[in-house]
């Protein structure tokens, strides 16, 4: 006996249709018309029938509809998602000096911030992903705007005011470290009587060639004081990482450069973005110490970075997961990334590295699920927040209901089918219901 409702307002109750989520890395399960228990905003598992246990939860019926965890955007930057699609015929310090620089500068304008920001956050809500770890501007009334945004829409984010004291634009650049470093823990004071439940900070240091030395060392003051993630930019362009080599001579390669001031892995959880041209012995470092990948297939694409080494990530046992990098990236569906994933990874292997098999669909579906949505398990965040991305028992609820009728076959489709048809073909007009944390967001 259970009840059938239209809406649930506990984080208790059941969720009937056809269910898909990764097992492991390299395996899909499916279940056709099954039950996914959501007990206290966590998955209590997924069931072909409801166990007595759970036969007084609120049931909602979800027959012929996909249910999928939901999906996590391991890089985006908010303020520039306002003018994503242009400078698309860049490569990437051009792009910043033409694009990226001069629209950051903007908010400074606190109004400026709430509206674009109003934008981005509405955008989101909608779309496929439930999580994100989000790079603000160096403004912390604009970044503390951001979070207020991000916790009133439900989602979850870690979200970052960004420090850059050298090599910036004057309109986009802290006067020194002091500066820089004075900003940050006014921005922390301003978040600490905000009680958010699902928005949490991060050390944004933007990238090395924007942060000096002093203000590296005083960030990892600041990341043992707080106890803080951190996530910032990493081996994605050779000028970029030329350049690096030049700033610090004493690093041995990019990724050291961080690791000096102790922000890189290890006590510090760190997910790093892009590592395109990253060498073995940055990568080993990345595995031993833990520190997750946020692979931006889209963006290398459009900024000409260049096609990173998924393959060797997956198969060194880095931790991955999948970044729109909007606006390098133009779309913001981790859906989107993960075909990207795909057909990046066929042209390495034709023009690059024909030893590297190319990314499997179900490799990129667990990126872009349980391979992120794990970074919030791992990054000591408050309140004992846990992982997403699965739906075995004791991951935290997030979940995309999907109207996949207008995307049929003359043929019958099976639900790993219907998955991998919703992956490459559904926007956010199929997303019929999404809940994060046990909690629905709408449907
Ligand atoms: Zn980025």
């Amino acid at each position: 006996m259970y009840f059938i409702v239209t809406k649930v307002d506990s984080r208790n109750f059941v969720l009937k249709g056809d269910i898909a989520y990764s097992k492991s890395q390299t395996k899909i399960q499916s279940f056709e018309n099954s039950y996914l228990v959501c007990e206290k905003g966590k998955s209590a598992g997924v069931f072909p029938r409801l166990p007595a246990a759970f036969a007084g939860f609120p049931l909602i019926d979800y027959t012929g509809r996909l249910i999928l965890p939901g999906l996590t955007d391991l890089h985006i930057h908010a303020p520039q998602f306002s003018f994503r699609s242009l400078g698309m015929d860049m490569e990437l310090l051009s792009w910043l000096e033409k694009h990226a620089f001069p629209e950051e500068a903007k908010y400074r304008d606190a109004e400026y911030a709430r509206r674009a920001y109003g934008l981005f956050v509405d955008h989101l809500k909608r779309g496929p992903n439930t999580r994100f770890c989000i790079f603000a501007t160096l403004h912390v009334p604009a970044t503390v705007i951001l979070m207020d945004l991000l916790e009133e829409s439900g989602l979850v984010s870690m979200a970052g005011k960004v420090n850059m004291d050298r090599n910036s634009p004057d309109i986009l650049r802290e006067a020194n470290a002091d500066a820089s470093a004075a900003a940050t823990r006014e921005w922390l004071t301003a978040l600490a009587g905000r009680n958010y439940k699902n928005t949490y900070p991060i050390l944004t240091p933007r990238f090395i060639p924007s942060c000096s030395d002093d203000l590296m060392r005083a960030l990892s003051g600041i990341q043992k004081q707080y106890a803080l993630p951190l996530q910032s930019h990493l081996s994605e362009n050779q000028r970029e990482i030329a350049w690096v080599r030049e700033l610090c001579p004493s690093s041995n390669f990019y990724g050291d450069a961080y690791a000096q001031f102790d922000l890189f892995g290890a006590n510090t959880p760190t997910v790093m973005a892009h590592c395109v041209w990253s060498g073995n012995e940055e990568l080993r470092l990345m595995r031993n110490r833990g520190v997750y990948i946020a692979h931006c297939p889209q963006s290398n694409l459009n900024i000409s970075s260049g096609i990173a080494p998924a393959r060797r990530f997956l198969d060194m046992g880095i931790p991955t997961g999948l970044g729109s990098d909007v606006a390098g990236g133009v779309h913001t569906s981790i859906f989107r990334a993960m075909t990207d994933a795909i057909g990046v990874s066929k042209l390495r292997q034709c023009l690059a590295a024909k030893d590297e098999a190319p990314i499997t669909f179900e490799e990129a579906f667990w990126m872009g699920t349980l391979g992120g949505g794990s970074f919030f398990g791992k990054a000591g965040l408050p309140g004992n927040a846990g992982a997403a991305g699965s739906f075995d028992p004791g991951y935290e609820f997030d979940a995309l209901v999907i109207d996949d009728a207008d995307l049929a076959a003359p043929f019958r489709l099976s639900v790993e089918e219907r998955l991998r048809r919703t992956v490459y073909l559904s926007d956010d007009r199929h997303i019929a219901a999404k809940y994060v944390r046990g909690k629905a967001l709408f449907g």
